[in-house]
């Protein structure tokens, strides 16, 4: 038999010492000499670099540490990644007999001219806004309008995830600009939902430095202490539980223009597809609305059942 070809074979079946996991051809060649073979991964790299800084025994306590904490997050990650193959395919089956009931009990309606949007749910239980939440969003308002004060413009300020926010927001402004209809079918998709994207809003509702620098440009005869009142009256004396300060059960008690460009340009991914598909034309939107909020789907102890089911008509031209 050929030799290389026993090597390799050889090779392929080591294990990491750390995680344990199957080394790839290429791990394993490079371990091929090593009595501590270990994966390139980050984690497994760093733990090896200790071995030449330490003892062999209090090595070997280090490594029983991290190899167990590897080993278990390992773990997590696969049975999460498992969870959402199987919720995405329960949830793919609910929603195809969903589609399917709907289009018999709708003889104009066909696969062709309906599409369903699954969405979340916002929260919705209103309680005083908590004096410590109030003080916690003075406190950042305080501080972006101080911060925006050193600069001259918002082309100054240092470049974030803000910057590139608003240039997505522009896009799907020229979009639904574009398409008036689409913006009317994503506002009445958004009124449904109620803020199922707002929940991670917290005490800064996504406000920045370069959002109120964006606002002082526009609006120059802004003094510093009028831009803080402005900000401050807007404050709601009741705001939805365990979602954005500024979440009211209206909806945002923030006007549009005093939002961020996260906050304006922000679409989850259902209506982002819906707003970028050829295929908008007259039908009907089906739209499937969960108990999930945007951001905690795939969590295992969430609900995912179907709150609420939704026709609506589309009209774009
Ligand atoms: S963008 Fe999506 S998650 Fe946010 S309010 Fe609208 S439907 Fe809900
Ligand atoms: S500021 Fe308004 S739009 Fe932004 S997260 Fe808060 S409630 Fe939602
Ligand atoms: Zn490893």
């Amino acid at each position: 038999m050929n030799n290389s070809f026993t090597n390799l074979q050889h090779t392929n079946q080591s294990e990491c010492e750390v995680c344990g996991c199957n080394m790839s051809h290429v791990d394993a060649l490079l371990n091929k000499s090593s009595e501590f073979p270990v994966c390139r991964s980050f984690d497994c790299q760093r733990v090896l670099r200790l071995k030449s800084s330490m003892t062999p025994a209090l090595f070997k306590s280090h490594l029983e540490f991290d190899k167990k904490q590897i080993r278990q997050r390992r773990e997590k990650n696969i049975a999460l990644k498992k969870h959402v193959a199987e919720v995405t395919k329960k949830l793919q089956q609910e929603n195809d007999k969903i589609l399917q009931t709907t289009l018999d009990k709708h003889s104009h309606l066909t696969k062709e001219n309906v599409r369903l949007l699954q969405i979340p749910s916002g929260y919705s239980k209103l309680a005083p806004a908590s004096k410590t939440r109030v003080e916690k969003y003075i406190e950042h308002v305080n501080s972006i309008i101080e911060e925006a004060g050193k600069f001259s413009s918002a082309s100054e300020v240092v470049y974030d995830q803000h910057h590139d926010a608003h240039g997505k927001m522009l896009q799907v402004e020229k979009r639904l600009n574009k398409t008036p209809a689409l913006r009317d079918i994503s506002d009445r998709i958004c009124t449904m939902c109620k803020g199922g994207c707002c929940t991670k809003g917290g005490e800064h509702a996504y406000l920045s430095v370069f959002t109120l620098r964006t606002y002082m440009d526009a609006n120059p005869d802004l003094t510093a202490e009028m831009l803080r009142e402005l900000y401050l009256s807007h404050i709601s004396s009741q705001s939805i539980e365990g979602s954005c300060i500024n979440h009211s059960n209206t909806g945002c008690a923030l006007p549009r223009e005093l939002r961020s460009a996260i906050c304006n340009g922000y679409y989850c991914d259902a209506l982002k597809a819906y707003q970028k598909t050829d295929k908008q034309e007259e039908g009907a939107v089906l739209v499937v609305q969960r108990a999930y909020t945007n951001w905690n789907w795939s969590e295992p102890d969430v609900s995912n059942e179907v709150v609420n089911v939704s026709l609506v008509d589309v009209q774009i031209k």
